[in-house]
């Protein structure tokens, strides 16, 4: 059985550092993005340039999908607004239904899709649930730069090993 913890590629960078090619190499067509500490610093809704850049671009190579947790609808819209993307607030992920729905909204085969998030137990469970690739990021601070020690990750990350 395929463990639901699974990270097909636990980057150990920022989103903006993530190779555009190199996701092409892993047959990725459609990117399903979180929105707090995955785009912007969860205090923040300033976007930083570098992600701006990364995201610009990547819209040329694939099919771009923001789902947060976030309960604001003011918050998420107001970002992906400003990044003229397609969204989901309030997705309860690891819950699968809306996750789904964003999926099916995009119309590509699962294989094709990942989700980049930079939580293991919302946003990589969620993938994995919903049979798409899973991409572990680097948390973003204020300043936009990546956070060099995320506690929460590393409690996750200690928790799945005793419950893999
Ligand atoms: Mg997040």
């Amino acid at each position: 059985m395929r463990s639901i913890l699974k990270v097909n590629w636990d980057s150990n960078l920022p989103i903006y550092a993530l190779s555009q090619s190199e996701l092409q190499k892993k047959g990725i067509h459609s990117l399903l993005i979180d929105v707090d500490g995955t785009l912007v610093n969860r205090k923040s809704n300033v976007i930083p340039k570098a992600v701006e850049n990364w995201i610009r671009e990547s819209k040329n190579l694939f099919s771009l999908y923001l789902i947060s947790n976030n309960p604001s609808k003011k918050r998420i819209a107001k970002i992906a607004k400003e990044l003229n993307l397609r969204y989901k607030y309030n997705a309860s992920k690891p819950r699968k239904k809306v996750t789904l729905s964003a999926i099916k909204e995009i119309g590509c085969e699962p294989k094709d899709i990942a989700i980049i998030g930079d939580r293991i137990f919302t946003d990589i469970i969620v993938g994995n649930r919903c049979n798409i690739k899973t991409i572990l990021v680097k948390r973003l601070k204020r300043d936009g730069l990546p956070i060099k020690f995320n506690l929460t990750l590393t409690i996750e990350k200690v928790i799945s090993h005793f419950i893999k």
